[in-house]
């Protein structure tokens, strides 16, 4: 059906806003002096390449030999490090293959490592992902250290909405339960009814039994939703500055030049582009497509270093790239993330009365799938 109505900041006379965590952080504070362990050798010697051949052999068809010799010392020493501290690395599948496949412990989706968050041992979660995925992490495990190795890994979504806003649109929809994508701040997933991924986007909608949901903040997802269900949905104007970049007309063009390759398409890209695809799933569902499917060449509309992602395990899949970067999870690098274990920073910290109202709305999403 088609999307009931669609609002922005704007519609309430508000600005549009900044991300939250938008903060220039520079200098290592004393407190992460004082617990700061000794830096590493950071040199290419034969015994790094030893170390690390194993972990080469998974990258070698998406990282060239002579970039390897610059990261492989990093990559032992994060991996070393990780067992000092006792910490556990999650990555977003957006993050880049020396990363994805070299030093995190789990990989995934946002609702793959939500799930993951809770049942993680380790004192340490070092978040390898933007600061919304820190966040829930940090929600779900209130009593770990959450750390991500850049707090300025921002997302266009989730700096889209304020929990003002919504509490703007409850009073304008009185009634009316509220979905929010995961792509939004503990400020906004305490004010919600109940969370969603793109891979359950449809089924928390339904699960509600509700005429008309408000889902937020992305309008395409919202609009994606809308023609998959009865549900009326009514929208926020958010959108991912990378999955809105693509058009039809780019898809068009791959499928002019080669009638038999596959498009595959993420939820988060506009209308027009998922009328082109031949599948539309979450990052997670796009994965498995191509595993089970197989196809001879194949272009997936997302994030670039996915397809990177997925070429280093599937090597005789031939991927198209249009490499469309996310600015935000290309701040998370190897010597952060070394730098984040070594100083243990930069923590996430959530307000506790925010925190246990935005666990109530992940928490039920997460029951939900279960
Ligand atoms: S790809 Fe889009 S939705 Fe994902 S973090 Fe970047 S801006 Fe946000």
């Amino acid at each position: 059906m088609p999307i009931a109505g669609i609002y922005g900041p704007d519609d309430f006379g508000n600005p549009v806003h900044g991300h939250p965590a938008a903060q220039t952080r520079n200098r290592v504070s004393a407190v992460e002096r004082a617990r700061a362990l000794p830096m590493p050798s950071l040199e290419w010697t034969p015994e790094v390449e030893r170390a690390t051949a194993h972990l080469y052999e998974r990258v070698k068809n998406v990282i060239s030999p002579v970039e390897w010799p610059f990261m492989a010392p990093y990559i032992k020493a994060i991996n070393e490090l990780k067992k000092t501290r006792d910490a556990v690395i999650l990555a977003h599948n957006y993050q880049t293959p020396e990363i994805f496949h070299c030093v995190a412990d789990i990989g995934g989706d946002s609702l793959q490592l939500a799930i993951e968050a809770t049942k993680v041992k380790s004192d340490i979660i070092v978040q390898c992902g933007v600061h919304f995925m820190a966040e829930t992490s940090k929600i779900l495990n209130p009593h770990k250290t959450v750390l991500i190795p850049d707090s300025r890994a921002g997302c266009s979504l989730a700096s889209s909405i304020t929990g003002a806003d919504v509490r703007l649109l409850r009073e304008r929809f009185p009634g009316v339960p509220v979905v929010a994508y995961v792509n939004t701040s503990a400020d906004v997933k305490a004010e919600v009814d109940i969370c969603c991924t793109s891979s359950n986007a449809v089924q928390v909608v339904e699960s509600l039994n509700a005429p008309t949901v408000i889902f937020l903040p992305d309008q395409y997802l919202a609009k994606y939703v809308a023609s998959q269900t009865d549900v009326k949905i009514i929208a926020w104007k958010g959108a991912c500055e990378v999955h809105e970049r693509f058009t039809g007309d780019e898809l068009r063009a791959y499928r002019d030049a080669d009638p038999s390759v596959q498009i595959i398409a993420h939820p988060e890209c506009p209308p027009d582009v998922l009328a082109e695809a031949d599948f539309t799933g979450s990052t997670a569902h796009m994965i498995n497509w191509v595993r089970n499917k197989h196809p001879k060449r194949v272009v997936m509309i997302t994030e670039c270093s996915m397809a990177d992602n997925v070429q280093a395990e599937l090597p005789d899949v031939e991927m198209v790239r249009p490499c469309n970067l996310c600015p935000h999870m290309k701040r998370i690098t190897l010597p952060k993330i070394l730098d984040s274990l070594i100083y243990l920073r930069e923590e996430v910290t959530v307000d506790p009365m925010i925190a246990e109202k935005a666990r109530r709305s992940v928490e039920r999403m997460i029951n939900l799938k279960n």
